[in-house]
């Protein structure tokens, strides 16, 4: 099964996505993650990348397409995958199409969890104290909180045109919430999936 999952910042992407791989069985997608290791490595794309990501701004689409495609090619994704954070960006969900058209493996479902942007970005401060990441101070917390509303937002009307696009609420203890998750989920999952 292949699920996209997007959110703004803040908004417990990370956590669902952690319940639902373990609900799912299918390996994990996170382009934020490939990003991290991409700069441990001191690779290339990681040194590119730093900079951007410190800023709270998308890396460029070439770069994430790059390591998406690495990582696609490996046997354990073809039975599908979680995207977590990816695609950002219309360029990079129609690439993803694209590349998915080819192996004949198309998305089941996007999920798109959603909250009140005041109440992300007063979590998002509590967290920046709490684990002093380097791209959560309240300046980049407010960039990252536009290049969504940008960039990402216009990925639900691509996929409601497809017929994909799923709104979670993202109110609630994260028990709550991963019940609409997985009804979500399960709803579009076929019998032998
Ligand atoms: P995340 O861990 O998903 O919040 O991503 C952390 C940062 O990595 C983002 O703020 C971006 O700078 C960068 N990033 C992650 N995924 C993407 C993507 N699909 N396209 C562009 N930049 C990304």
């Amino acid at each position: 099964m292949l699920i996209v999952f997007i959110g703004p910042p803040g908004v417990g992407k990370g956590t669902q996505c952690r319940r639902l791989l373990a609900h799912l069985n299918v390996p994990h997608l996170s382009t934020g993650e490939l990003l991290r290791e991409a700069i441990r490595g001191n690779t290339e794309i990681g040194r590119q990348s730093s900079v951007y990501m410190d800023q709270g701004k998308l890396v460029p689409d070439s770069f994430v397409l790059t390591l998406v495609r690495e990582k696609l090619e490996r046997p354990e994704f073809e039975r599908g995958c979680l995207f977590d954070g990816f695609p950002r960006s219309l360029v990079q969900a129609r690439a993803l199409d694209q590349l998915l058209d080819e192996r004949g493996t198309p998305i089941d479902v996007v999920l798109e969890l959603i909250a009140d942007e005041d109440v992300l970005i007063d979590r998002m401060h509590k967290r920046a104290v709490q684990e002093n990441r380097a791209d959560d101070n309240p300046k980049t917390i407010a960039h990252r909180m536009e290049v969504f509303r940008q960039q990402t937002a216009p990925l639900r009307d691509y996929y409601r045109t497809q017929g994909k696009h799923v709104n979670i609420h993202a109110l609630g203890t994260p028990d709550e919430v991963f019940e609409r998750v997985r009804t979500a989920v399960d709803a579009r999952r076929s019998p032998q999936a």
